[in-house]
């Protein structure tokens, strides 16, 4: 069973500090959802786990089976377990999402897949999420649609089984029936009980196909609130504003 713990993780970007203090413990078969308001530091936090250069560490811990995170380089963390699907996922000419893929298990798995099985893994997935066999071929998010990045991000999940997944903003951009087909492959995926999910979004439509286990309140670079589905719910309701005062606090 593995474990994600964050201790009061604080975090700066240029100089500015984003995060002042974050505590959360993630554990296999989990799923946790962020939610806050624009600017409260959601994206920080994903970033900062992931090992982004832009983003400084100056306070606490993340560990993952008790080993720490923060001393280990991005593709170490990867190997380690940790998967994050990002915001604003970069293109890169040149590079099939087919290729990609067979790069990033390779690299996670510490061996490279027999082409003809990774063939077959890829199109289960790809049928799984209703992607085109054709999407395969294509350069690495190069023009693609906001339901394309997003069913990628799930494909990614489906292969690289990580322990942690960290999912930032996996409902922007898609339509209803985009929203049902990701959903229904993260929870396909958090089924099997072996990954924890960190699960980020402004919005609380996710929530009610992809239901968490624990909802935590992130206004002001902290955890306001912490609480069950019933938090989501609320939050559908009232909105932000009643964390917002306690964000300036
Ligand atoms: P959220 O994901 O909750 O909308 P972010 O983590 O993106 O919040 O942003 C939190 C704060 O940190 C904002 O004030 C934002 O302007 C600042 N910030 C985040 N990333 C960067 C960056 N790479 N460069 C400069 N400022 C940043
Ligand atoms: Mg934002
Ligand atoms: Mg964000």
């Amino acid at each position: 069973m593995s474990t994600l713990q964050i201790r009061d993780l604080h975090v700066a970007v240029e100089d500015k500090e984003i995060l002042k203090g974050v505590d959360l413990t993630v554990s296999a078969g989990e799923t946790h959802a962020i939610m806050g308001p624009n600017g409260s530091g959601k994206s920080t936090l994903a970033y900062a786990i992931s090992g982004h250069p832009k983003y400084t560490i100056t306070g606490g811990e993340v560990l993952l089976d008790g080993e720490n995170l923060l001393d280990m380089s991005v593709d170490e963390r990867a190997r380690a377990g940790l998967f994050l699907a990002m915001q604003y996922p970069v293109e890169v000419p040149g590079v099939s999402v087919s290729n990609f893929l067979r790069t990033a298990v390779t690299a996670v798995r510490g061996q490279a897949p027999k082409l003809r099985e990774f063939t077959k893994e890829l199109k289960t997935g790809m049928d799984s999420l209703a992607i085109d066999a054709s999407f395969a071929q294509r350069n690495l998010n190069e023009g693609f649609s906001g339901g394309e990045k997003k069913r990628h991000e799930i494909l990614q999940l489906e292969l690289l089984k990580p322990k942690i997944a960290v999912l930032d903003e996996t409902d922007s951009g898609l339509d209803v029936d985009a929203l049902r087909v990701v959903s229904e492959g993260i929870n396909r995926f958090r089924a099997a009980g072996d990954t924890g999910v960190l699960l980020i979004t402004h919005y609380t439509r996710i929530l009610r196909y992809v239901k968490p286990d624990f909802v935590h309140v992130f206004s002001g670079g902290r955890i306001v609130e912490s609480g069950g589905p019933e938090l989501s719910e609320r939050l559908e309701n009232e909105g932000y504003e009643r964390f917002g005062k306690v964000a300036t606090a």
